[in-house]
């Protein structure tokens, strides 16, 4: 595995196996796995399943289905027992980031994410993330871990999610039916058929099955970003990770993330105003690869919240030179444009970021 930072995903199937809370008997090789990818300067962001899996016996429910509250009861329990696991395998610090599919669609929401997870990275503080199920109701819900690691690798700008599972990858057939069952080593497409093969979960304590699997997979890859399936359950596989093997399924992402997002940023994403700047942002921002500081800002056009999108133009033409995302909203931009970064704090009571665009959320239209 070639990556630079990967976002790994474990399922409650290996968090708190066997119904009976939560356990190390499959945590140890992952923790030593991710110890190992940092020790080798690569980043690692996990996403981990388990919080209502490990407060199940912990909170009185009486019936084989529990109510939406008891279940948001049990992962506010199980969610500390879930971290405290963790923690214990680790000599660095565990971070908590509780999100929702409502937090990641707010474009303010996201860019605080998405500063975090930087900054936590920047720090070598591992983040460990999940869906804040105690608050987050049916229509503002990912509802499944899988999606949201494919979410989080998209946040981070990560370039490549491992989903580790109880299976051994994707199968032709249900291999726990069908003794000659085929395992896919290698997926460069995915299609109906594809979904039509791999069904759903027989697992009690999953919420997802292979089906929110290839859904992950295929939103990654749609971003540039490769994805494996592999058997979590099994210390050989990270093994074979560590060799550069490929121990379950690949799924090919068909360009770099860094162009994926470049298309992102150019093509999908809407403006909502935008800047205009002075000669020496544009030497800056066009020529040097610097991100897009206050003091270049002569001009702000469009009403734009924090984390929205904005066109980048010169003081001399109409000609739009970069597109980005805003740390700031319109209103706030006012205030600081032109100004030096360390008068920010000052002038607005806090400091978002240094940076108005930072770089690596910026693309040149010529590019
Ligand atoms: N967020 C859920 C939990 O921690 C898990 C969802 C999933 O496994 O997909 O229990």
């Amino acid at each position: 595995m070639d990556f630079k930072r990967v976002v790994i995903k474990v399922g409650s199937a290996l968090v708190a196996p066997d119904g009976k809370g939560c356990s190390g008997k499959y945590l140890l090789s992952i923790a030593r796995f991710i110890s190992h990818c940092q020790s080798q300067n690569k980043e690692v962001i996990l996403v981990s399943s388990g919080s209502v899996a490990a407060g199940r016996k912990l909170i009185a429910h009486g019936s084989p289905n529990p109510s939406i509250a008891s279940k948001q009861a049990m992962a506010a329990v199980g969610q500390m027992q879930m971290m405290a696991n963790w923690q214990r395998f680790f000599d660095f610090p565990c971070s908590q980031l509780l999100i929702t599919h409502g937090d990641l669609k707010d474009r303010r929401r996201y860019i605080n994410i998405k500063n975090t997870l930087r900054i936590l990275i920047e720090n070598q503080v591992l983040p460990v993330v999940n869906e804040n199920d105690t608050v987050a109701t049916e229509e503002l819900k990912v509802g499944d871990n899988d999606n949201l690691a494919a979410l989080v690798a998209m946040v981070s700008d990560a370039d490549c999610l491992l989903i580790l599972s109880d299976v051994n990858g994707v199968y032709d057939q249900d291999p726990n039916k069908a003794a000659d069952a085929k395992l896919f080593t290698e997926i460069d497409k995915i299609d109906d058929a594809l979904y039509a093969m791999a069904g759903g979960t027989n697992n009690k304590i999953a919420t997802g099955g292979m089906k929110t699997k290839i859904q992950a997979a295929e939103k990654a890859c749609e971003h540039g970003i490769t994805t494996f399936i592999v058997n979590g359950s099994r210390s050989e596989v990270f093994e074979a990770l560590l060799r550069g093997e490929n121990p379950g399924t690949k799924f090919i992402a068909q360009q770099s993330p860094l162009k994926a997002k470049k298309y992102w940023l150019k093509h999908t994403l809407k403006s909502h105003g935008s800047v205009v700047i002075d000669e020496g942002a544009i030497n800056a921002v066009v020529n040097k690869g610097a991100s897009l500081l206050a003091t270049g800002i002569i001009e702000i056009y469009g009403d734009f919240v924090k984390g929205e999108s904005v066109n980048i133009t010169a003081h001399c033409g109409t000609r739009v030179l970069a597109k980005g995302i805003c740390q700031y909203s319109s209103q706030d931009l006012e205030k600081i444009q032109g100004k030096n970064s360390n008068e920010i704090e000052q002038i607005l009571g806090y400091c978002q970021s240094k940076e108005i665009i930072h770089r690596d959320d910026l693309v040149l239209l010529n590019e």
